[in-house]
């Protein structure tokens, strides 16, 4: 049987995890096809300076859903044997260059577990440009121009990248993807960077303690910081059952009345304010007092994103799946924006970070973001709120919401649409079976994971690894139940085998 994955980032991980820890069946070969020299840090992960950090506790970052722990309990191995002196295996929030190198790990082990029981694993540094049913097989075409017939294909190809609204790519100065964030920037020059997102906050933070020293500007449309996580309050399993009751059984036209009174019962029930609800989902509060406010509730019991998010998260895929689609577009529309400042929030100690320079001047969000443009004498004008702001850096951070048409992921999903195997889904990537991921089309082998599922499978806590990890979980089940078996190269392989790009 053969696999082909599209994407080498954290959800290839986790598949490859979930392959290996499943029951051996018929041999298998998988080819794993990624632009970047390493397999598995994908976009976010990748090496960087210390300081940047993880959003998320380390807790709750493995690649396997049944085990929370694992990326933790693999820090604290490494510690043990003194691989990585300066970490601290015990800190809430790791940073990314960690992560990195235990998702190369855990590719590497899962790669050698499924090569000792008889499979083979082929890295491929390219991209898919096509994918189209041949035979009643998948042929991907990479850009290296081999094909190669699977039985199987899983689509892993991430987030889109930050959008490019007005136009700068290749403009001197803009810095179209900002990740990794170690890039040397001139200490002294002037910052702006488009957005006020976690990837926005990620860049300030960066800079800040890289000890930048002229000032950072984040300007964007709403000026909204993502929130300050707080300790989730304990659930009560009767709570849960109930409303996990309502979101399986409500018939979708009143699901979100229905869930928004159960929701609203609870918040006052634990005395919750729907008032700094309405705060936190608002836009006009000056940034520094926002962070304050949020600082001072990190340990509130009664802080209604302890008292909800909790209860929402185990049924946040079922919600979405069951709301009508008007009704997600419609949220997406109106409301995605500030809920993901809230589904996405930032450790305390950056919000600490933020407000500290916000104080002392050496970072400042601006919201009302209207046009960028570049100056003739190099450098660009950016116009936020009626003002001109002068910049000679400017960062990219803009959420982009449909995949690009000219990235590799836009390309191959526009391909796949034209060819009739995938059906572009209005609220991002493509329909999929929301029980197993298989991209809704005439190709049964064809799946989706991660961000180009996202318009069935609205990750509650979006990009979650422990969500995507159970997702791939489902996959593999079905390919080790469905597989057929041959082998097909139908032109020359200038596929590398499991070799040294996987273990870091
Ligand atoms: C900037 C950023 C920061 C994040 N930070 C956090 C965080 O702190 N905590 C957290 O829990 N989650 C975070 N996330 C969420 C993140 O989505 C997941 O944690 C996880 O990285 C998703 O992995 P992935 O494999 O789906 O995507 P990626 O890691 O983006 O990997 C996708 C890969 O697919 C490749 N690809 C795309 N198209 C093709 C093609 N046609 N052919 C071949 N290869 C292709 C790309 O090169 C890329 O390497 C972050 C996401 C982003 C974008």
């Amino acid at each position: 049987m053969r696999l082909a994955i599209i994407g080498g980032g954290a959800s290839a991980v986790t598949l490859m995890d979930a392959l290996a820890r499943s029951t051996p069946g018929e041999k298998i070969t998988v080819s794993i096809f990624e632009p970047r020299a390493v397999l598995g840090p994908g976009r976010p992960y990748q090496e960087d300076a210390d300081s940047a950090l993880i959003n998320r506790p380390a807790d709750s970052m493995s690649v396997r859903h049944t085990d929370p722990l694992d990326f933790r309990n693999w820090l604290r191995e490494a510690g043990r044997s003194g691989e990585f002196p300066s970490a601290d295996p015990e800190a809430r929030f790791q940073p990314r260059r960690l992560f990195g190198i235990y998702l190369r790990r855990r590719l590497a082990a899962a790669a050698a577990k499924l090569v000792v029981g008889g499979g083979a694993v082929e890295m491929c540094t390219a991209t898919v440009e096509d994918v189209y049913s041949a035979a009643g097989r998948l042929v991907t075409l990479a850009s290296t121009g081999v094909a190669e017939a699977h039985d199987h294909v899983v689509l892993c190809l991430g987030t889109p990248r930050p959008a490019d609204i007005y136009g700068l790519t290749g403009r001197p100065g803009f810095v179209a993807d900002p990740y990794p964030l170690s890039e040397p920037l001139p200490a002294g020059e002037p910052v702006t960077v488009l957005g006020s997102n976690l990837s926005a906050v990620d860049i300030a933070v960066a800079l800040l303690r890289r000890g930048h020293t002229a000032p950072i500007r984040l300007i964007s449309r709403n000026g909204l910081l993502p929130s300050v996580r707080c300790q989730p309050a304990a659930i009560d399993p009767a709570e849960a059952g109930q409303l996990a009751e309502a979101v399986q059984l409500t018939p979708p036209a009143s699901l979100w009345t229905t869930v928004r009174r159960l929701l609203h019962g609870r918040l006052v029930a634990h005395g919750g304010s729907a008032h700094e609800m309405a705060l936190d989902l608002a836009a006009g509060e000056p940034a520094a007092g926002r962070l304050a406010r949020q600082l001072g509730r990190t340990d509130a019991a009664d802080c209604w994103r302890a008292v909800l998010l909790p209860l929402l998260d185990p049924v946040g895929e079922l919600f979405w799946q069951r709301l009508p689609l008007r009704m997600r577009e419609s949220f997406l529309r109106r409301h995605n924006t500030s809920i993901a400042t809230v589904l996405n929030p930032m450790p305390p100690a950056t919000a600490a970070l933020l407000l500290e320079a916000l104080r002392t001047g050496a970072l400042e969000v601006h919201s009302g973001i209207t046009a960028v443009n570049a100056s003739p004498g190099g450098g660009f004008m950016v116009t936020a709120a009626g003002k001109n702001h002068r910049a000679g850096v400017l960062l990219n951070a803009a959420r982009a919401t449909p995949y690009d048409p000219v990235e590799p992921a836009g390309r191959l999903l526009g391909r796949l649409a034209a060819r009739g195997l995938a059906r572009p889904h209005p609220c991002g990537g493509v329909y999929v079976d929301f029980t197993t991921n298989r991209v809704l089309g005439p190709a049964s082998g064809l799946y989706a994971l991660g961000h180009p599922a996202a318009g069935d499978i609205y990750y509650a806590n979006a990009g979650s690894l422990l969500g995507i990890s159970a997702r791939a979980e489902r996959i593999v089940a079905r390919i080790r139940r469905g597989s057929t078996t041959g082998t097909t190269t139908l032109a020359t392989s200038s596929t590398l085998t499991i070799g040294g790009r996987l273990d870091g």
